[in-house]
């Protein structure tokens, strides 16, 4: 691949950009050809897909170790589980989503057909994040096969080995016509988005999808971000506080913490933190034992950069628990902060690490003011044994998912909308919602040329009609 090449930097990119065009090409003639309208095409890609997770677990699970250290656990249904059954849906429901939807017609149009008929966009781009590099990347491509997409896949570069499996592999079982996969880095990525797509689909920060957006809007292609930020997690003084301490040890640490959906700060009162405090250390060493580095069920960070970012952040008020870091392994121990103040570093961005900062609060109303201060996040948490305070926090509060006593489980239902709101990102996937995301709804009426003694109260002259309003 274009990339992997070190020769000559400039011919390698004028190689790329080329190709790049050539893929888009390839892709629109045959989308215009209509290769994809077909049902049966769109399941054999679908039955394609599975094998390509069936065929190459080992290898993917592989991958995502050398790129994040992901425990087998985490790969399997993190990554290969929730993507097959994405697969699965699409395979059973696919004839009865693509259905034309006939409509309520009025008096013009009585003796006409109305209907909605879900028409594919066209060349779809997909642009995946690192963190989940095979469920981000191939879960919203099951949606845009289904639809009736071509479809050019630009998987995470940071991932590089999931990056390059994806990139050898994925063609060997979909149609080359129809899908790409296209590998880029920042620079690339952004020539590569100077072309016209009919939608793109981005999952990343939310700088980046300001530019992907910014991109966009050159050609009026729609899109759907599905971006970061910080989750709040409320616990309430009334709550069994073991089951919360191992529900947010669970939902802070899988992955290392770099989940977009991770629980990235808790509010809680004084008396709440203390007891906490105390039921998060005991889960840890649960979890990870007495020394989580050698622990086979933690992960690392991606790469320096994040290592040294998220480093930094330990010095942000006290440390409770963890704190140990290691360059070479690009390991962070899991690490609770407190006396966290809202100014500090930790609380202005994402963390995206496993690191938790705890910050007390007065109570529930401070806790939501607080939470309403900030940009809109993709998770709201509340632990809470009493109802009417999880009502209060969504009634109260706005963000793309909510999740009450429990971390990142939400997600996994597909018959939920997946996205955030505001800041976290505009659009949904997933299941059925996934499949209308990638269509466009196009009004059809469908009338007879005859019959034109009922048409003519709407020709002039208009003298002498009212409508009888
Ligand atoms: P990122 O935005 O750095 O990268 C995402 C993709 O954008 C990559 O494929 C990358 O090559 C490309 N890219 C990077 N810079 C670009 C540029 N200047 N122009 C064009 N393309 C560019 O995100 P990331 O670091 O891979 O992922 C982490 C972020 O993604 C976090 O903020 C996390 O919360 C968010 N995220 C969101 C979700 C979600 O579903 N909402 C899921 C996972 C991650």
């Amino acid at each position: 691949h274009c990339r992997y090449i070190t020769v000559s930097r400039m011919v390698v990119e004028v190689a790329q950009m080329a190709s790049q065009e050539e893929v888009l090409e390839r892709l629109r003639s045959s989308f215009l050809a209509g290769k994809t309208r077909d049902a049966k095409f769109r399941l054999s890609q679908l039955e394609a897909l599975a094998r390509f997770l069936e065929e190459n677990r080992k290898e993917i699970c592989h991958s995502l170790k050398m790129d994040l250290s992901k425990p087998q656990f985490e790969s399997e249904l993190s990554e290969l589980s929730l993507v097959r059954s994405e697969i699965n849906l699409a395979l059973s429901s696919l004839s009865s989503w693509m259905k034309d939807e006939y409509v309520t017609k009025n008096l013009a149009t009585t003796f006409d057909t109305a209907f909605i008929r879900k028409d594919p966009f066209g060349v779809v781009l997909i642009i995946g994040p690192w963190n989940y590099p095979v469920h981000l990347t191939l879960l919203p491509l099951v949606g845009a096969i289904a639809a009736g997409n071509c479809v050019i896949i630009k998987p995470s570069e940071i991932s590089q080995h999931t990056e390059r499996l994806l990139a050898d592999h994925l063609p060997r079982y979909l149609d080359k016509d129809c899908f790409a996969v296209i590998c880029a880095g920042a620079d690339d990525t952004s020539r590569l988005l100077e072309n016209k797509f009919d939608y793109i689909f981005f999952t990343g920060n939310t700088h980046v999808g300001k530019i992907v957006m910014a991109a966009a809007a050159k050609h009026l292609t729609p899109v759907t971000l599905e971006l970061g930020g910080k989750n709040p997690c409320y616990v309430d003084e009334e709550c069994d506080i073991n089951n919360a301490a191992r529900r947010i040890s669970w939902s802070r640490y899988f992955n290392a913490g770099q989940t977009c959906l991770a629980p990235d700060y808790v509010l809680c009162t004084q008396k709440t933190r203390d007891q906490l405090v105390e039921a998060l250390k005991a889960t840890v060493m649960e979890f990870y034992g007495q020394d989580p580095k050698v622990s086979p069920d933690l992960g690392r960070i991606i790469n320096n950069r994040h290592f040294h970012r998220v480093s930094a952040l330990l010095s942000n008020g006290n440390i409770v628990l963890g704190g140990q870091t290691d360059e070479a392994e690009k390991y962070i121990a899991p690490t609770i902060l407190i006396d966290v103040k809202e100014s500090d570093p930790v609380m202005q961005e994402e963390i995206f690490g496993p690191v938790l900062p705890i910050l007390t609060i007065s109570g529930l109303d401070m806790a939501i003011e607080f939470i309403n201060r900030r940009e809109r996040s993709l998770a709201t948490y509340v632990y809470s044994s009493k109802s009417q305070v999880v009502q209060q926090f969504l009634e109260r509060t706005s963000s793309g998912g909510f999740c009450a006593n429990d971390g990142l489980l939400h997600s996994t239902l597909m018959s939920l909308p997946f996205g955030g709101i505001g800041h976290s990102g505009m659009g949904k996937y997933h299941g059925k919602f996934s499949f209308d995301t990638f269509c466009h709804q196009r009004a059809c009426l469908l009338r007879s040329d005859g019959r034109e003694k009922l048409n003519e109260i709407r020709y002039p002259p208009y003298t002498q009609r009212h409508l009888g309003m």
